[in-house]
């Protein structure tokens, strides 16, 4: 004779929780398929701007979520960031949003079911892979999805953009031209800052 698995009280609860997000998302045209794309954005390079293109295709709505505490020690601040995504994206599919905190925290509060990250390289992928387990653990519910961006900006990442930016390098076909000119200013106001009094 087959046995019923009495079902407990955690599972009942995370049944609850899942069809309840799912009523939540559901909109007068059906069902909304939101993403987080989440990241640092020191600043937005053509890299991520591929990636959002990308993740459009697949969802209705991407947010993509500028973190703010950020212990990267970041060149530009906050708003600075938010501005030139903001700038940077024409798609009215998308929303640019501060993040603080958990991202988890936040995706459910957007009542997001995914979290897209880009994948350049297998250098990306230790740290990636084990941000997404981690993100699965304290939330089940949310998947992350791997996008690739075009080859040509495979190498490409804000770190880089700003070494050479510093140098005096010419990043224009990087980044969007806004971003160009916000960085040429601010290594001349830092470099004007440190300059030598002669
Ligand atoms: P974080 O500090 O979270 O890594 P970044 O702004 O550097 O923030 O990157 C955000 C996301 O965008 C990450 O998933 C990163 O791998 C991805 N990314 C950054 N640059 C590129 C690029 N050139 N092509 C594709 N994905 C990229």
């Amino acid at each position: 004779m087959k046995v019923q698995k009495k079902s407990s009280s955690s599972e009942i609860l995370s049944v609850f929780s899942r069809v309840e997000r799912q009523a939540q998302c559901v909109e007068p045209f059906g069902v909304m398929r939101r993403a987080i794309y989440p990241g640092s954005f020191d600043p937005v390079t053509n890299g991520h701007l591929d990636v959002i293109e990308r993740a459009c295709t697949l969802f209705d709505q991407v947010i993509v979520a500028v973190a703010i505490n950020d212990q990267k020690q970041p060149l530009f601040a906050p708003d600075e960031r938010l501005a030139m995504l903001r700038r940077a994206i024409t798609n009215s599919n998308v929303r640019v949003a501060p993040m603080e905190g958990l991202l988890v925290e936040f995706a459910a509060f957007e009542k997001a079911h995914a979290v897209v990250r880009g994948l350049r390289a297998i250098s990306d992928f230790e740290f990636e892979f084990q941000m997404a387990l981690m993100n699965r653990k304290l939330d089940p519910e949310i998947e992350t999805i791997f996008l690739m961006p075009k080859e040509e900006y495979t190498y490409l990442s804000s770190r880089i953009v700003k070494e050479i930016a510093k140098l005096g390098g010419d990043v224009s076909a990087f980044v969007p031209p806004p971003v160009a000119k916000a960085l040429a200013k601010k290594f001349r106001i830092k470099l004007g800052e440190v300059a030598p009094i002669t």
